[in-house]
């Protein structure tokens, strides 16, 4: 019986479920030839193709099947970006397990936590977290074996870590022979902590039908804009957000993919974006911060290198326009949360911003950006009322769509939606074009006297100051105001400048009730397991500090 003699009303279309496998098998049919090419923890480079990328996950997906993993069962890994990490991403999800990156820059104590929360069946690892492992080991007794993601003669033989295999063993005992299940789209796929900066990690569980609309929503042109034409080098980790979903974007366009390992120093990052003509990158702004300072250091340029998508944290202007006008770098800001695939927004001009002038569409640029088809976002008062889009009314942003959570792993934290809306916990602004543009994260404003002072602007302008390489400002106890912002900032290496000429280079850049009470020259600024500015640490560290009264 047709669909149509089922029911006139029924469109009659092909039911295919959406599964990560598909993207794998579209990569290798169609694509089959594009490289992947990665620098090894073993040190050396290592390049292949889609076809051979999925043959091997076909042998991994077998060797899973072997060891007994069954559908929803939970595999972990502890890895870099690399092709062996590419193909568990396949392997697991695609066998209907469900991948769990786990973050390594966590805390042992806090991975033990989340790979027992998860209940995680097997433990996927790259050799550089073999004392991770070590480390946790007694304290997951769920976990049934460790995969060394190495060649047999690398696995350590003191027969500390109980049923440990080494990844290559599996894969050359385990024929490609192997057709990947078909089950209901909605199927978990794959999971990622939160970094849990307050409270416990809590889960996001993304399902095959949310990576897939998010694998397409992220590809539009004013989102990452991946296509065969690339050459893609995520320096996001696809231990975080897989990679901000590239490891399954790259494949669904052809583009070619080059990971970097662990090496993630600018003059490792600079080499490869040269040698694999990198085309494409995408990464926190610290991580830029470490790649510019090795490219001036040594007055080089790309030669390949159009367009980056920075997010994660606000990306300082004084870093949008060097890698624009220093380096013809292309900068999208984009925002986005582990609860959300992790896309939301991307910043890019429309065609009647052609003519504005340069610091006109430099101040677009600098938002967060337009959302993308798949998300709806509003900003409310802490009534809840809605508020309009005037570019200055901030409040508190809430989202909804396919790839964004209804509820943590486990239901942990219980019920989080608003009326079907899910609270990010940033305060934003929404200007009549619909585009966004964070102020700060709601426990990061300074509430100063009853009003706000958010501190992503001051922080931008700091930076902006040729003598400060980084900044992060924090609300402090003030006797008359409840808080004031204090400002702590890091000089470049051999600049000078005083705190008086800092405080007065804000002059006419802020309203006045803004600036910073005082300013802290500190050697470094502590950075979170995804390479964030940790400002509970700060205020920790500082919340005796006595701010000048006069
Ligand atoms: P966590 O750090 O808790 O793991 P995520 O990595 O998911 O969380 O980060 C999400 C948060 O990062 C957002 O809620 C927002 O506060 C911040 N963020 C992400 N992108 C940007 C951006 N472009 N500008 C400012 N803040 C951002």
């Amino acid at each position: 019986m047709s669909s149509y003699e089922k029911s006139p009303l029924m469109g009659q279309m092909m039911g295919k479920p959406m599964l990560i496998s598909s993207l794998i098998e579209h990569a290798d049919r169609y694509f089959g030839k594009n490289e992947i090419v990665s620098r090894r923890v073993e040190g050396d480079i290592h390049r292949y193709n889609y076809s051979e990328c999925h043959k091997r996950s076909k042998q991994l997906a077998n060797a899973f099947a072997k060891l007994g993993v069954k559908l929803g069962d939970r595999i972990a890994t502890l890895a870099w970006n690399g092709y062996r990490h590419l193909e568990a991403y396949y392997a697991v999800s695609g066998s209907g397990a469900v991948l769990h990156t786990i973050n390594p820059r966590l805390h042992p104590e806090q991975i033990a936590y989340i790979a027992n929360h998860a209940e995680d069946q097997y433990l996927l690892f790259d050799m550089t977290f073999l004392p991770i492992v070590q480390a946790i080991v007694a304290h997951c007794p769920g976990i049934k074996g460790y995969i060394m993601m190495c060649d047999q003669d690398k696995l350590p033989t003191d027969g500390k870590i109980p049923n440990l295999m080494a990844y290559e063993d599996l894969i050359e005992a385990n024929s490609d022979d192997f057709a990947w299940p078909v089950f209901d789209e909605n199927s978990a796929s794959s999971l990622c902590y939160t970094s849990g900066t307050t409270g416990n990690p809590k889960g996001a569980l993304y399902s095959h039908r949310s990576t897939i609309l998010h694998s397409y929503g992220s590809s539009l042109p004013d989102g990452l804009n991946v296509s065969a034409r690339d050459s893609v080098l995520p320096v996001v980790p696809m231990f975080h957000v897989n990679a901000w979903g590239l490891p399954y974007s790259a494949p669904l366009n052809g583009a070619k993919l080059v990971f970097p390992g662990p090496h993630l120093d600018g003059k490792s990052l600079y080499e490869l974006f040269e040698q694999e003509k990198v085309t494409f990158s995408a990464g926190v702004p610290t991580v830029w911060l470490g790649l510019l300072t090795y490219v001036a250091q040594n007055n080089l340029k790309f030669s390949t290198f159009k367009r980056t998508v920075i997010g994660g944290s606000a990306c300082p202007p004084a870093m949008m326009k060097t890698l624009r006008h220093t380096y013809g770098v292309e900068v999208v800001h984009a925002w986005g949360m582990t609860e959300m695939s992790p896309l939301g927004t991307a910043g890019t001009l429309m065609a009647k911003h052609a003519d504005l002038a340069e610091e006109e569409k430099q101040a677009i640029l600098q938002k967060q950006g337009h959302v993308l088809y798949g998300v709806d976002m509003k900003i409310v008062d802490d009534a809840g009322q809605e508020l309009p889009w005037d570019g200055k009314t901030y409040g508190n942003l809430l989202v909804k769509g396919p790839w964004i959570i209804n509820s943590y792993y486990k239901n942990e934290g219980g019920d989080v939606l608003e009326d079907g809306w899910f609270p990010t916990g940033d305060v934003a602004t929404i200007d009549t074009d619909g585009y966004m543009q964070i102020t700060d994260r709601s426990k990061d404003v300074v509430k100063s006297g009853g009003e706000w002072i958010g501190t992503i602007d001051l922080e931008n302008v700091a930076v902006s100051h040729p003598a400060i390489l980084q900044a992060a400002c924090i609300g402090v106890f003030h006797p008359k105001w409840d808080e004031r912002p204090l400002l702590l900032a890091v000089k470049k290496p051999g600049a000078e400048v005083s705190r008086e000429e800092l405080l007065q280079f804000f002059d006419g850049k802020v309203a006045k009730w803004w600036l910073p009470d005082d300013v802290v020259f500190i050697e470094s600024l502590p950075l979170g397991a995804t390479g964030k500015i940790l400002k509970n640490k700060l205020r920790e560290q500082f919340k005796e500090y006595k701010l000048p009264t006069a």
